[in-house]
Parts: C-alpha cells; structure tokens; sequence
C-alpha cells in the first residue's frame, strides 16, 4: 500500500491542513484581490444560458431545478414517444415553470415548457389523440432545451466539432488551451473498453494534427487530453489488480506514447476513493515506460482529488514516484465530483470514518494545502488548479507568486467565466485551460447532470455568486478553520439506537490481510449427524430448560445478544474465513453476512426490550390489567446453506431473546458456521441447555424436530416445497396449534423501461443476479425489459457477464464462485441446458462451476419455478408496464422485486400493484439490511413476519394478560380517598 488508510479521524488531518496552508497564506490580502472579481461578476452576470444563470434561477433544491435535471439526465436517451411523453408529464408535473416569462427555460423553450401541464396527459396514463399530439409538442419543446442545456456542457459532439469550437474560442481569448475530455460512463464491457480506446485514440490524433501548426509548443502551451482508466477496462476495479496491470496498463500506454510524439498534455482523471491505490500502480508502471521510452515529455498527469483525507500524503507519494523515474509532471488539482457516493459507500460499508471530508471548508482548506505542496514542488511538478471558486484562486497565485512557481488555472465548459474574466483584466499572462466534455449528447448528458446534482450543492462557489443574497465576505470567507462537530453521524451511527456493524473495506490491504491470515490457519471439521433419539433428546432438554430461559429478564437477554454482537465483530475475520472455506462464499459476501448476523443480534437485543416489556392496560377502577408478553416454548429453527450465519443467527437470536428455549437445525451443507455460532452465544450466556444445536438431514433429523410434541413454533428458511412439507406435518400433528414462519423462495423479477440509463441496467442486474452465484433467495431470475432497449441492454449484460471471473472464491479476484454441492450443480446445469445453453466444461463441472447465463423466453408465465442459480431469464414488454407487474404477481411468488426507471410516478404506482414484499427502485435488489431493509415475501416466498422488521418478534412470543380484582379485600380505597 502506497497511501495511508482512507478511513481515519478527520480533525487531526484538517488540523494539519490548516497548519499547512495557513504559513503560506495571508487570507486579508486574498479578499482584496478577489473582491472586484466577485463584484464585477455580480455587475455583468454571466448570460442567460450559462450555467450560472441556469442554477441560480432554478436551484437544484427547488423541484423545478431538479425537474429540469432530471429531464436533462434521461430524455435525450428515450428512443420511444409514449415513454418520452410519460416521463416529461411526471417531471414538468411536479414543478411550476410558470410565472418565469423572461426567465432561462421560457427563453429556451419558447415558453412551450410552461405550457406544458396544461396539455401534458396525467403522468403514467396513456392520453386521447388530442393530449397526444400535445403532448408530443411538448415534449419536441423539452426537447430542444434540453438540447440547449448540453450545449452548456458539451463543447462538441465530435472531437472534430470541439477543435472547431475551441478554434472560435480563441479568436477572442487566445490564452485559452482546452483539455478534451471523452468522458461518459465507465466501460461495462469489453467492446465498450475498445470503443473508448478508439475515440481516445482518435482524440489525440486529430489534437496532435491542430497542433502542427505550432510544432514547438510545448504541452503546457498546447491542447490536451482527459482519459478515463474505467472506460478503458470493464474491470477497472482494485481485486482485478493483475488483469488490468496486464490489459490496461499495455492500453494506456499506446494513448500515451501518442500523446508524447505529439508533445500534449495526457492526464488521467481522478476516480473513486477505492480505485486510487490500482491507479497509482497504473501510473507507475506508466512513469516507467516513459523514463525508458520518452524521458522528454513533460506533458503527462493525473487528477488530484483536494476531498480525499490522503490528498497530501497522494501528493508526496507522485511527487516521490516524479523524481524516481525522472518524469515531470501535470497535475491537475480538482475538489473531487464524487463527494456523495463517497459518503453513502462509507456508510453502507460500516467504515470506521470518512476517506472524503464532511464539511465544505475542510475540503477547501485541504485544497489549499495541496496547492502548497504542489508549488513547493516545482521540480517536477506543473500545476493546474481546476477551480471556480474566485477565493481559492486568487490564494493559489499568492502562493505561487512566493515560490515562484509556474501554473496554470483550469476550469469547466460552461462555468466560472466570468470569475476568470476579471482575473485575466489583473493577470494577462496567466494561463487557463478549459476542461470540455466530448461526445454526443445523448451519451454525455446523463454523467454530466449527474456530476452536476453532485457538485450544485447550494454551498457550492459556483451557486454562491450567483446569488446575490451571499454577501461578498461570506463568499470569500476562509476556509482555513476546523470544524469540530461531525456534518452528519460516522458510519457506526446511523442506525439510530444501535451501533452499525463495522465492515471491511476489501480494496485496502491493511484491512482485508487478517481475513486472509485467517483463511489459512480456519478447518472445517464436519461434525456427525444427530440421530433421531439425539434430536428428541435435544428437544426435551430445551423443554426442561425453558421455565427457566423464559424468566432471565429480557434486559438480560438482550444484553448476552449483543455480547455475542460484540464477539463476532471482534472474530470477524474467522468467520468470514469460515464462510469461504464452508459455504465458497466470496470475500465480498463473506463480510456483508458477518455483518448482517451482527446486526440481527443487535436489533433484536434492542427489539425485545421494546416488545417484551409489560403492558398496563386500561379498565374500570378496583381492577389491575396487565399484558405480559413471555417466552411460548421450544422453538425449532429451521435455516439454508446460503446464509448459514446470518439466517441461522437470526432466528436463533429472535427466539432465545424472546425468552423461548431453541433447538436449531442448520442446513447440512453447512454445519460448522452454525456450530461457531452457537459456542458464541454460549459463550456470551445463553445456557448451553436454552439453545441446543442438531445437525443433520433435513428429511431425517428437521423431520424428527418438526414432528415432536414439544414444539411450540418453528422458524424456517429454505425452499417453498419444504416450507408446505413442514407446513403439513404440523398440521397433521396431535396437541397444540404449532405457528410456523417461513420464509422461502422467489421468482424475483426486475421491471426495466427505457428511461433507465443501460449502465446501470447492467450493473443491478449483474449484481442481482450473479453474485454469490445466484444462490440468494433475493436474486434476480426474471428480468423484464422494455423492446425498444431490450437489445441495446441484452448485449450489454452479455459482455458484462463474459467479464466475470467464474472460480474458487478465495480468489479476491473472484466473482462467482462454486455452487454448493454436486446436487445442485447437476440441477441448475440442466436448467441452463434446457433453456439452450453449452453444457459446462468438463474442469468446471469438476468444480461445480456454472458460468452466469441468460436466456430470453417468450412469455413471463412461462417461467415456472426458481433456479437458484447465476441463470437469469429475460423477457420483453411493450405497452402499459402496470400489465407486466400483473403477469408478475400471476406467478405468486413475491419476495423481490425491481423497478428501473426515471418516471417517479410510475415507480410509486407500479411498487403499489406489486404483490410484493420486498421492492427496491433503480438498484440492485439484494443486500436487505437489517431494520432498514426489513425482508420477507408474501404469497408462495412466505408467511412474514420480515426478518429484521419491527414486527418480527412479536411473532415468537405468547401473551398472557393478568387481571387483579384489586377490591376484592374491601372498598375501592382508590375511589375512597379520592
Ligand atoms: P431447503 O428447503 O432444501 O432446506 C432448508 C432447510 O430445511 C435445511 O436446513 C434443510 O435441511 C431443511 N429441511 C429439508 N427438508 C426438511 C424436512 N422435510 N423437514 C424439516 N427440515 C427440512 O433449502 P436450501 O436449499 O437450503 O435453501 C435454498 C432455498 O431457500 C431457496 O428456495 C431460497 O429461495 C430459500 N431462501 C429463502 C430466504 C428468505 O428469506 N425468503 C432466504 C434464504 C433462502
């Protein structure tokens, strides 16, 4: 590891930052020179169709701005009108355009938006002819201003195009460079990967022959290039180290070479947080083909992120990677676009901080830091500030008037102009690039709004000046401060009264090394089966334990859960070693189940002390009324081998903390995992004659549980077709009414319209339905999509499923792994060969290795059962998607299900008609998270309660209700004294 941690204490490190910039900054001197920027600009504001005037007329936080964004995001790529229309209807719907007669979208759209509502049909409801033609005019409106907004963003739709643009450019500002930028979504497959290269390629050429002009000019003078490392590799990602240090890397080079015989500026562009360390390895491996092949380039770099907590330590580190190989360098320094979904992974990850700064001012400061050590720098570094915030420029030239050094200002297409026309009237011989977004519009619109919603935070510099309520102090206030307070809580927060379980972030080495030592020193031991007279044994053991479970109090219980919580979290990287080694998880799937049997416990700690407290009830006077939920008795818990720690923790937890006396039977596939499991809850407490272990067949020994008298419930999770069999055999049995949970399987279907973007289609859909080799009860099996997308998308999932690593998951590199035995392979092998697929190759038919498929049928009626497999069926729609959610919920399944479009309207009204419990819109739809994701299906998926629901315990408890004639020895004195 090149770089510290990500995920450390943020104050220490801004403190350093302060302490870093503010020696070399004297901020009273930078307000003077700002200043007449900042009031110049507010007395010519930029014209109406510049980004400034679009964000301060319709901010991003009023639903107008966000209508119109999100218009901008999805229309330009819905190739089908009645969809077009449907989704212009539900966004202009939900904002008002009216009463901006002269304001920027009137302008643009001759006022066609704001007429709009008027003739639009309600939104998800095909409208008459009349509405119809209409509608269509409307949507031709929003149209062309949409079309005028990419113009905003996009210098060109051709690299050809932009050279022009940036030729006119010129004439009035012949300053200016321009670094071209292809940019758009990252690469999901191979043939993605080769279209960019090609355009890349192709970029620098035509860059390279507008440069003959003037042959001499060195890289700093000239124009350059922007690329992208994940739109160069399908799988640009940090556990595909080898791959792409041996596909890409060889790729790159070739844009490079080229870049350098043509003496421009190449930089590779920043990504997220976890994709830092493989890029710098790229960069290396880069800085080592040009020392041995053009040592005089001075033109090549990379995007440096100010929001990251490791900018410094990043710096010193290329700095340092500079002088080894004798390179000298341009790099740009950039805040970061990814701010966001930065904080939003930390959180979903359980990290133990933010790798990106909380506060605004902290990554401006930090920015100021970097500026400092880039300018110190000079001997191998050539700045570029890419910035529009006027305070922070003008602190750049301060420093870099003190240290002499050399740099040049960047900033977007379409922002910031008028900043940087007042500073070139004080500073004529100051350099400024433009950073320009190339590509058709269709293709770029929707990353660029995207990075737009992100960075149009009101806080932003860029909103600030356009408002003219900011004062002028307030907007060049110095960042150069710590903010104690948190902006919002740390990750192990957010759950409110309990703490998140903390995860594992498998890009970092330093983090994800004890799961591998574990790897090496954990067994799996298989421990004989129970016989019958051991499983009734057990069962009549935990009856005569139960009186006494029932009453420990519940504040008790709940505190061994979350010793056991706090146990596993501290034995985490054995557990998850055991998952690999028994069930072949990945290690990806590893952590996200040790994680959730964490959560399980503490939820249900919590959740008990809620459920289980008594209850005073109201009633006449001279009477007491009490409600006392208690324990009901044995209860046999029934789990799968797919989350053999999590389910099986689950249930065992939601029991015992109930105060019922548990006999678990996990999968017979799976018996260790369950076994650490209960020697952790003893462990924390629970007696070992409260919570008894049986392992076995589920025919023979889940059988002979099932069967015995003293059940009093049984929780199970795994296939309908056992849940009826064990639904039956209650029912058959003499004595009490047994309830029974189960939670069982899904035909789990995602609806796709053509508003949604095809990438991240992919993304959910890989996901869905490959990971853990789809052998999740939530995985995707049916996938619906829209005719006039279904082959764009279908081809896309085709080469995204081809870049898989299919193989032994204890391979990091490993996406899917093993099925669970040999049974099961043999089953989902015939599924894929009936459905038309190549049967599996003898060495993977050894391993029990499916390759992830997907096969298009004809109807959805015609898929009948689940293949708990990576076998994905697709289908087509066209018409009114509420019909496709009909045929869905014919199937009587409804455990999952997945919605893809922008039309939020149609989103919220098909979520409704679905017969479904567990629905999740425009992402992936597995990874229920406990108490937040509470999960369970109705229909043949299962009985409810939800898993991890507040509704969940109440289910495992009796309730015994205690009435006291409180009178009974005399008068009412209650009623007597009063
Ligand atoms: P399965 O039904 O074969 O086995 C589940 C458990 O039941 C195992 O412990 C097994 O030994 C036991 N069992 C089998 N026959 C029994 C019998 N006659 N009496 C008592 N117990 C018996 O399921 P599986 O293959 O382990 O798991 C995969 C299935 O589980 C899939 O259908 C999946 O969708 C479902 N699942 C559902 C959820 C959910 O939350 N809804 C979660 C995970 C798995």
């Amino acid at each position: 590891m090149r770089l510290p941690n990500p995920y450390r204490e943020e104050l220490a490190i801004v403190r350093r930052n302060v302490d870093t910039a503010s020696a070399e900054i004297n901020w009273p001197q930078i307000i003077d020179t700002a200043r007449p920027w900042v009031t110049a600009v507010r007395d010519n504001p930029p014209p109406f169709w510049a980004m400034e005037s679009l964000l301060k007329e319709y901010p991003i936080s009023k639903p107008e701005g966000l209508a119109l964004m999100r218009l901008a995001e999805a229309l330009l790529r819905v190739p089908d009108s009645a969809t077009a229309i449907a989704l212009t209807a539900d966004q202009l719907g939900r904002a008002n355009f009216d009463g901006n007669g002269d304001g920027v979208m009137a302008r643009l759209s001759n006022s066609v938006i704001a007429l709009s509502k008027k003739t639009l049909p309600d939104a998800g409801h095909p409208p008459g002819l009349l509405g119809k033609l209409g509608a269509k005019t409307v949507v031709a409106g929003t149209l062309r201003a949409v079309q005028l907004l990419a113009k905003q963003f996009v210098l060109g739709q051709t690299i050809e195009e932009a050279l022009a643009e940036s030729k006119a450019q010129r004439r009035d500002a012949n300053y200016l460079r321009f670094s071209f930028d292809m940019l758009g979504e990252g690469a999901r497959t191979m043939e993605d990967a080769n279209r960019y290269f090609a355009s890349y390629e192709h970029a620098i050429r035509k860059i390279a022959d507008a440069k003959l002009s003037t042959p001499n000019a060195g890289p700093e003078e000239s124009d350059g290039i922007s690329i992208k490392l994940s739109a160069l590799h399908p799988r640009y990602e940090d556990a595909q180290h080898e791959r792409v240090m041996k596909e890409l890397e060889p790729r790159v080079w070739q844009l490079c070479e080229r870049a350098a015989a043509a003496q421009i500026n190449l930089t590779i562009d920043a990504e997220e947080v976890d994709r830092l360390e493989l890029s710098l390895d790229v960069f290396e491996a880069l800085l080592q083909q040009i020392q041995a092949k053009c040592p005089q380039w001075r033109g090549f770099g990379l995007a440096l992120q100010a929001y990251q907590t490791r900018s410094l330590e990043l710096i010193e580190q290329v700095g340092a990677l500079a002088r080894k190989y004798n390179v000298r360098l341009m790099c740009r320094l950039v805040k970061g676009a990814y701010w966001d979904s930065e904080i939003k992974r930390a959180q979903e990850m359980g990290m133990p901080a933010y790798p990106v700064f909380t506060h605004k001012h902290h990554s401006d400061s930090s920015y100021l830091a970097c500026a400092v050590s880039l300018l110190k720098q000079k001997d191998v570094f050539f700045p570029q500030f890419a910035t529009h915030n006027a305070g922070t420029i003008a602190a750049i030239l301060q420093i870099a008037e003190k240290f002499d050094a050399p740099l040049e200002l960047q900033r977007l297409h379409g922002m910031g102009s008028g900043v940087y026309r007042e500073l070139l009237k004080s500073h004529p011989k100051q350099t400024l690039r433009v950073y320009a977004p190339v590509g058709s519009h269709g293709d770029l619109l929707a990353y660029l709004v995207r990075r737009l919603l992100e960075n149009g935070a009101n806080s932003s510099f860029v909103h600030q000046l356009a408002d003219d309520d900011v004062p002028v102090e307030t907007l060049l206030e110095s960042p150069l401060h710590v903010t104690g307070t948190e902006q919002f809580p740390l990750p192990q927060n957010i759950l409110g009264p309990r703490n998140n379980s903390m995860g594992v972030d498998l890009t970092v080495e330093t983090m994800r090394a004890p799961l591998f030592a574990a790897l090496q020193t954990t067994t799996i031991v298989r421990p004989v089966d129970a016989s019958a007279a051991q499983s009734n044994e057990a069962m009549q053991s935990a009856h005569a334990a139960f009186a006494s479970w029932r009453d420990v109090p519940v504040a008790e219980r709940a505190a061994m859960l979350r010793l056991a919580a706090d146990a596993l979290q501290t034995d985490f990287p054995r557990f998850c070693a055991l998952l690999v080694k028994e069930a072949f998880k990945t290690w990806s799937d590893a952590v996200a189940e040790v994680r959730e049997a964490i959560d399980f416990l503490r939820y249900y700690a919590n959740e008990a002390e809620r459920v289980c407290a008594p209850i005073a009830l109201p009633g006449p006077t001279g009477e007491s009324n009490m409600l006392y939920p208690r324990g009901r008795g044995v209860w046999v818990c029934i789990s799968p081998w797919n989350f053999p720690l999590a389910i099986f923790m689950g249930q065992v937890a939601a029991a015992l903390v109930t105060g019922n006396s548990v006999v678990a039977k996990p999968a017979e596939q799976t018996p260790v995992v369950a076994h650490e499991a209960v020697k952790l809850l003893h462990a924390a407490g629970i007696p070992t004659s409260a919570l008894q272990l049986v392992t076995g067949l589920g025919e023979t020994v889940g059988a002979t549980l099932v069967a015995h008298p003293a059940v009093a419930g049984v929780v199970f999770t795994g296939s309908t077709q056992v849940a009826k069999i064990i639904q039956r055999s209650l029912a058959n049995k003499e004595g009490a009414i047994v309830p029974l949970i189960a939670e069982t399987g899904g035909i789990n279907a995602m609806l796709v319209d053509s508003t949604a973007l095809p990438e991240h289609v992919v993304d959910a859909v890989v996901q869905s339905a490959f990971r853990s080799a789809g052998q999740r009860c939530s995985a995707l099996r049916l996938l619906c999509l829209h005719e006039e997308i279904a082959d764009k998308v279908i081809h896309m999932l085709n080469g995204a499923a081809r870049e898989l690593t299919v193989g032994d998951t204890s391979q990091l590199a490993t996406d899917v792994g093993p099925l669970i035995d040999r049974e099961a392979f043999v089953g989902i092998s015939g599924h894929a060969t009936r459905l038309g697929g190549a049967a599996p190759s003898a060495e993977r038919s050894q391993k029990n290795l499916v390759a992830p498929q997907l096969f298009e049928v004809a109807t959805i009626a015609s898929v009948k059962q689940e293949i708990f497999g990576p076998i994905l069926q697709v289908v087509r729609w066209t018409g009114d998607p509420h019909a496709v959610i009909d045929q869905i919920n014919a199937l009587g399944f409804g455990l999952t299900l997945g919605i893809q479009t922008r039309i939020d309207s149609r989103a919220a009204s098909l979520a409704h008609r679905a017969h479904v419990g567990n629905i999740y819109i425009n992402r992936n739809i597995i990874g229920a998270v406990v108490g937040v994701q509470p999960f369970g299906g109705e229909g043949l998926s299962g009985t409810g309660p939800k898993a991890g629901g507040p509704f969940y315990l109440s289910r495992f408890i009796g309730e015994q209700t205690v009435t006291i004639n409180t009178v009974a020895a005399g008068g009412n004195v209650a009623l007597l004294v009063a």
